[in-house]
């Protein structure tokens, strides 16, 4: 199912994100979790890329077999950093013959160890260039994009990165996700900006539900993310407890996506971490 099949015209898509599991002898539990996850009928499962591109090839096979398997759309994650034009040409033919429908194009997080990008001779600097690449040669894909409520943590002020991010629309890009944030107060004045930039992709808001609070603040310190003091405190009383954690972060996340629904998002993207229990449980509280 194309992004335009997903999202607009009143629609409601729901996304949930993985990625492929090392080594791929796991892909069985990947599999159980997205098996538990379908009751909740999502619109598409979206697959993350490796950091430096390290697994493209990997990602699209895995995305082809979601498909076949699950009968659901699967979104590939597709990062330009490290390859020159020609190999991401090659990588997008081969997504194309796997039946894949929609890219997330992305310049990509620098591989293990890398502290910052480094440029490909031949290649990118930056995901407009890749949206611009794909629209040329596939013009029937899918293409959505990366947003961020709290800035991209490179990037100098809030006012460029958006300007960049319309740079990604421009070049023919259907959808934004944002990075995940825990306060909605980002995504709504972000939201605003983005609308008065004239910005036409659906934005659509990142929720990760938190499920073990020290990986999130692995992930957020990284990220920029924020996460609110008092969300902090109610996780830091129940850190012995994974039970009334995981209840902590279920609630949280429910609030956030109940408050965004009431506003008219025209979808939601769960972070998922290949774990069910935690999306099923606010999938099912947001009445799906
Ligand atoms: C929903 C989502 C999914 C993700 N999935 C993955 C994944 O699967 N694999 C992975 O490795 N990473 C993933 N990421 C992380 C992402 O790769 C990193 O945040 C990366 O650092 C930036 O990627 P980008 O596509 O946003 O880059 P860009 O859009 O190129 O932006 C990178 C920086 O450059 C600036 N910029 C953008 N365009 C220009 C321009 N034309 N001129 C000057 N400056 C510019 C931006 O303001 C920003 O600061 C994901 C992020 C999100 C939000």
């Amino acid at each position: 199912m194309h992004f335009n099949e997903i999202y607009g015209n009143g629609r409601f898509g729901i996304s949930i994100e993985v990625f492929p599991p090392k080594p791929p002898a796991v892909d069985k539990s990947l599999f159980l979790a997205i098996e538990r996850l379908m009751k909740y009928r999502p619109d598409c499962i979206s697959c993350t890329c490796g950091a430096g591109g390290s697994t493209r090839g990997r990602t699209i096979e895995l995305c082809g077999e979601i498909q076949k398997r699950f009968s659901v759309s699967a979104t590939s994650h597709f990062t330009c950093i490290g390859s020159s034009k020609d190999q991401l040409l090659e990588t997008l033919s081969f997504a194309k013959k796997s039946g894949i429908q929609n890219i997330l194009a992305l310049r990509g997080d620098p591989p293990q160890g890398d502290s910052s990008f480094r440029f490909t001779e031949g290649g990118f600097k930056h995901a407009n260039e890749l949206v611009a690449l794909i629209r040329e040669h596939f013009p029937e894909l899918g293409i959505a994009v990366a947003a961020y409520p709290e800035k991209h943590v490179e990037a100098p002020d809030p006012k460029t990165d958006l300007e960049n991010l319309k740079r990604k629309v421009d070049a023919g890009a259907d959808v934004a996700y944002t990075q995940l944030f825990f306060e909605n107060k980002y995504f709504f004045n972000f939201y605003e900006r983005y609308q008065a930039a004239g910005i036409k992709a659906h934005l659509i808001p990142g929720i990760m539900p938190i499920i073990d609070f020290s990986r999130i603040q692995q992930i957020t310190s990284m990220c920029g993310t924020r996460i609110p003091e008092k969300l902090a405190a109610r996780f830091e009383a129940v850190k012995d407890d994974p039970k009334a954690s995981l209840k902590v972060g279920v609630e949280h996340a429910v609030h956030q996506c109940q408050e965004l629904i009431a506003q008219g998002v025209p979808g939601i993207h769960l972070y998922a971490l290949n774990l069910s229990r935690a999306c099923r449980q606010v999938l099912e509280a947001i009445g799906r």
